[in-house]
């Protein structure tokens, strides 16, 4: 894949795209796991084509228990290491900020605890993946499957932007996949404890505030 040729990219399944971008850029291609049911797929697709792919979480620290169990479920069955990435430890956030920033400063506090451990794992690699789908949010619709991402000085690539909520349970079905149960107790999109409830597409993320974003994919 050339740079000339990214625009072709929007042609692409997600499988041909996974393997251009290993073909380009591994190992210096890096994925982004929330343990979300996009990272399960992911993880299964990617792995199938290059079995040394590279994955990586943020670590807020303030995660479900489902989500660190869909975690370690992920390792078990590929037999891979994710790496780990974390903001300021709690404790040193609470004696800098105050008890409950989530709650004052929700910026504030995924800017420490997601959006400064990003910056350090995509310090030195070419291109990550992440798991974003247009369908997910208004503000999602415009997602392409590969750009330039500005910010952090390296591509980005979603190769399931393009897929329906129906195409990710399918392929999860088809492949018997680990995924996190919190899907299946009403939570579409998953977060951190203190931020997430149960509620459609990403309804359910800082609900009866503005905030729609961690800021980590702006
Ligand atoms: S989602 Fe909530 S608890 Fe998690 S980092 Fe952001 S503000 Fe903090």
């Amino acid at each position: 894949m050339t740079l000339a040729a990214t625009h072709e990219v929007e042609r692409l399944g997600a499988e041909e795209l996974l393997e251009q971008l290993v073909e380009r850029f591994h190992p210096r291609l890096y994925v982004a796991c929330s343990f979300q049911k996009e990272a399960s797929v992911i993880m299964d697709m990617l792995l199938r084509i290059e079995p040394s792919a590279r994955f990586f979480t943020l670590d807020t620290g303030l995660l479900f228990p489902e989500t660190y169990a869909t975690w370690r479920a992920l390792e078990e069955r590929y037999g891979v290491k994710i790496d780990v990435y974390q903001g300021m430890s709690l404790a040193r956030q609470r004696s800098l900020h105050g008890d409950a920033l989530w709650a004052r400063d929700p910026d504030a506090c995924c800017g420490i605890r997601k959006v400064a451990p990003l910056k350090e794992a995509l310090a030195d690699v070419d291109c990550w993946i992440s798991g974003l789908r247009r369908e997910q949010s208004p503000l999602r619709a415009d997602t392409p499957k590969l750009h330039w991402d500005d910010r952090h000085g390296l591509y980005k690539a979603n190769p399931l932007a393009d897929w329906s909520e129906r195409d990710v349970w399918n392929y999860i079905f088809k492949h018997d996949i680990p995924y996190n149960a919190l899907h299946d107790r009403g939570y579409e999109s998953i977060g951190c404890t203190h931020c997430t409830v149960p509620g459609s597409g990403r309804d359910g993320r800082w609900a009866g505030t503005e905030k729609t974003e961690c800021g980590l994919h702006g």
